[in-house]
C-alpha cells in the first residue's frame, strides 16, 4: 500500500493540483481522528474518481465553545493509517494562518436554515462550516465532494451553498455508518464512557420508532438525557442529545 502524498501549505496543495490536472479529483473534507464513518467516504470517492484527496483540519471557526475544540481528538497516526487503506492519493492538512490570511474578516452567511437546529443551539457554527468548505473547495478543486448523511444539515446547507455560488462541483451525500447497536459513529463517541456509549444507543433506537417526537423526547428525558433539540422537519427526524457533557446528534428519514 502507498502511503498518501501529505500537502501542509496552499503552496504545495495548488502545486501538487496542478498535476493531476487531467485525472477527476474526489475529496473528502474532515476534522480528523477518522473512523469507519470517514471510510465509508473515502472508499467511495476511490470507487468513483482518479484521485481522492482527504483534509485534515479542525476548524476553530466552527467551534462556539473554546473547551470543545481543546477537547476534539487528533488521532494523525492512525488517520494516516486509515488514509493508506483507504487508498487516499493526497492529505491537505493546513494551518490556521494558511486557511485564514484574513483572520476571518470574511465568511459566508447563510440566512435561513443554518439559524435552525445545530445553529440555534451553536451560534456561528454553519458560518464556520460554510466558510470553510468553500476555501477548501476552492483549493482542492474537486469534481466531486463527499459527505456524511450523518450531519444532514450540514449537508443540506453545503448542497444549497454550491448551488447559490455556482460552485462548479457535485456534493454526494453518503449513509451514516452506525455500530451493530445504532449508534452513528462519531468522533465525539471516544469521549464517552463504556457504559455512557452502551446507553446512548437508545438515542437512534428511539427516534426511529417513537410514534412523534413528544414521545421520544419523554423515552429519553426518562433515560436521563438531556435532549438540545428533538425536532420533524420535512419528512427528517433530528436530534441532539447530551449525554453527560457530550452533545451526539442524529437523524433519520421518517
Ligand atoms: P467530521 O467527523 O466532522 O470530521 O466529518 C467529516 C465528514 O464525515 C462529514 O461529511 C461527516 O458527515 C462524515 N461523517 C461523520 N460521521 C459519519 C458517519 N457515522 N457515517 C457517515 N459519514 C460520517
Amino acid at each position: 500500500m502507498k502511503s498518501p502524498v501529505v500537502l501542509k501549505t496552499i503552496a504545495e496543495m495548488i502545486q501538487w493540483r496542478r498535476s493531476v490536472v487531467d485525472q477527476s479529483v474526489g475529496f473528502v473534507p474532515t476534522m480528523g481522528a477518522l473512523h469507519e464513518g470517514h471510510a465509508s467516504l473515502l472508499k467511495k470517492s476511490g470507487d468513483e474518481n482518479d484521485i481522492t484527496v482527504l483534509s485534515i483540519f479542525v476548524n476553530p471557526t466552527q467551534f462556539n465553545q473554546t473547551q470543545d475544540l481543546a477537547k476534539y481528538p487528533r488521532t494523525w497516526d492512525e488517520d494516516i493509517r486509515c488514509a493508506t487503506a483507504e487508498g487516499v492519493d493526497a492529505v491537505f492538512y493546513p494551518s490556521f494562518t494558511d486557511m485564514y490570511p484574513d483572520n476571518y474578516i470574511f465568511s459566508v452567511h447563510e440566512n435561513d436554515f443554518s439559524h435552525l437546529l445545530c445553529g440555534a443551539s451553536r451560534p456561528g457554527h454553519f458560518q464556520g462550516v460554510l466558510t470553510i468548505v468553500l476555501k477548501l473547495i476552492n483549493l482542492v478543486q474537486p469534481q466531486k465532494v463527499y459527505m456524511g448523511e450523518k450531519d444532514y444539515q450540514q449537508l443540506h446547507l453545503i448542497k444549497k451553498m454550491v448551488q447559490a455560488l455556482f460552485l462548479p462541483t457535485q456534493i454526494i451525500g453518503c449513509p451514516t455508518i452506525r455500530n451493530a447497536d445504532g449508534l452513528a459513529l462519531s468522533s465525539r463517541n471516544t469521549r464517552l464512557s463504556d457504559d455512557e456509549r452502551d446507553r446512548s444507543s437508545l438515542i437512534y433506537k428511539t427516534i426511529t420508532t417513537a410514534a412523534n417526537t413528544t414521545e421520544a423526547k419523554t423515552i429519553l428525558e426518562k433515560a436521563g438525557f438531556k435532549i438540545d433539540y428533538l425536532v420533524d422537519i420535512e419528512n427528517r427526524r433530528y436530534a441532539a442529545v447530551y449525554v453527560g457533557d457530550v452533545r451526539l446528534i442524529d437523524n433519520v428519514p421518517l
